[in-house]
């Protein structure tokens, strides 16, 4: 998966080098009050933190507290926030650090645009499921480079709603007698969980990712699921009966709703359904997405390519100040979504394609076709230097890169240069608080004279 994922393996530039920062303070600016509990000589922090109406709840037994510090009880097994135990100031200049260190030779890094409270922002969660060695139903994440499952029941940085609907469906499995599927024997039934939230909306999408396609008492399961959590609005099966560690497999049936969940990002509305990519810090990527938008400068007269444009986020916001946009993206359940995306808000300028970005950009470069502005959005291996070429083919004035991975960006911005675009300043933003990885957005502008 692209960005969001959480537990890919640190990268050289995230090592855990600083262990001696690991017992400090997670935070406390944006902690209304902590208390402590003391549990059979363990100490708790209980924590109650500000934001949106749905997290304003106590934080139980959350992170173990060490000193002065709070940290997540899982970290060490969990593996997947690189960033455990370093405060979040200490995060985010690392983060500035690690781009301007990249990126300064092509001009001004602005400061990197942090989180007022960088807790519980992912809107997309997932668990697989699997049995202790007394036989109870566990859920968790894979401990890192191996298929042993590490349990986790609350997440600092996981929506709680989510969190809380896996411990109900795992309740729910042992009433209902289910199988976990067994990776080993490839015998039994439930074996991963997913559930995406639209913040905005307060839709909640839950995937049950099965082995087989039956699903016994189907009905009664959805019925029992939404007693305890009606803010579940789809429930899907996903049908996995493969061995690879891949989550979702090809197969889908919905079991409740319609299939899909909607949110609203810079005023439009998107619809997402399982399998297509959504950022999973709305907050941050509203900041990051408007920022996009002002490098875009657009007039309403501008023909818009968005690359990599997943359900049309960017294009879609980008269309009503433009006068016409084209998407470009290779998963086709999001160019479906894209499609739908468009009609739902009544956007009439935008059309989307499903292909390979760097072979589109071919083909429109052949046919003569030209951009005033395009977006990029790459995965973290970035663009390709065919993609590239293809846009300086067709020399719109201005590129606006949108990066999850700043070295994948740099190299590509060596090759845009050298094709005649100039870089003007880089603004850094912090979508995933207490992980490696950060965002960036980079207007390039067109100064090869001889193509234009
Ligand atoms: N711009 C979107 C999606 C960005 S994520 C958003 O903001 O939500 C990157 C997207 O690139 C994913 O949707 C992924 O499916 C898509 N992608 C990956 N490789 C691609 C390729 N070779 N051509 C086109 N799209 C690709």
């Amino acid at each position: 998966m692209k960005k969001e994922n959480i537990n890919q393996k640190s990268e050289k530039h995230y090592k855990k080098d600083d262990k001696k920062n690991k017992k400090k303070e997670w935070t406390s600016k944006i902690v209304e009050k902590t208390v402590e509990q003391s549990d059979k000589g363990k100490t708790y922090g209980k924590k109650e933190v500000k934001g949106r109406e749905t997290q304003k709840k106590e934080i139980k037994k959350q992170g173990k507290k060490s000193g002065n510090a709070l940290v997540c009880p899982y970290a060490k097994k969990c593996g997947g926030c690189e960033y455990q135990g370093l405060s979040y100031e200490e995060q985010l200049a690392k983060k500035q650090k690690w781009v301007s260190s990249l990126m300064k030779k092509h001009g001004t890094v602005y400061p990197i645009v942090g989180m007022e409270q960088p807790y519980y922002y992912r809107n997309k969660v997932h668990a697989v499921f699997d049995r202790d060695r007394k036989n109870n139903v566990i859920s968790g994440v894979y401990k890192e480079g191996t298929h042993i499952v590490v349990p986790i029941d609350r997440c600092l940085i996981e929506d709680q709603l989510a969190d809380d609907i896996i411990r109900t469906v795992k309740e729910l499995m042992k009433s209902f007698k289910m199988k976990v599927y067994d990776e080993d024997t490839q015998y039994g039934f439930m074996r991963h969980i997913l559930i995406k939230r639209g913040f905005a909306t307060g839709e909640v999408m839950v995937v049950l990712v099965t082995a087989s396609p039956v699903f016994p008492s189907k009905n009664n399961f959805v019925k029992a699921l939404r007693a305890k959590h009606s803010e579940v609005t789809t429930v899907i099966q996903n049908i996995n009966g493969r061995g690879t560690s891949m989550v979702l497999g090809e197969k889908e049936h919905i079991l409740y709703g319609k299939g899909y969940i909607e949110d609203v990002l810079c005023g439009c509305t998107f619809r997402i359904s399982s399998k297509s990519f959504y950022q999973i810090n709305p907050i941050q990527t509203e900041r990051l997405y408007g920022k996009a938008m002002e490098l875009a400068g657009l007039t309403g007269k501008e023909k818009v390519i968005d690359a990599y444009c997943g359900i049309g986020t960017i294009g879609l916001i980008a269309s009503k100040q433009a006068a016409e946009v084209i998407g470009v993206e290779l998963n086709k359940d999001a160019v479906k979504d894209a499609i739908a995306n468009a009609k739902r808000n009544e956007i009439k300028n935008a059309r989307f394609y499903c292909e390979d970005a760097s072979k589109f950009m071919v083909k429109m470069a052949e046919n003569g076709q030209n951009a005033d502005v395009v977006f990029m959005d790459p995965p973290r291996n970035g663009s390709t230097e065919v993609f590239i070429d293809s846009v300086a083919l067709m020399a719109p004035k201005k590129v606006v890169y949108i990066s999850c991975h700043p070295e994948t960006l740099e190299r590509d911005i060596r090759y845009f240069k050298k094709k005649g675009y100039q870089p003007e300043g880089c603004y850094p933003f912090d979508l995933f608080p207490w992980t490696g990885h950060v965002e960036t957005v980079i207007l390039m502008t067109y100064c090869g004279s001889d193509k234009k």
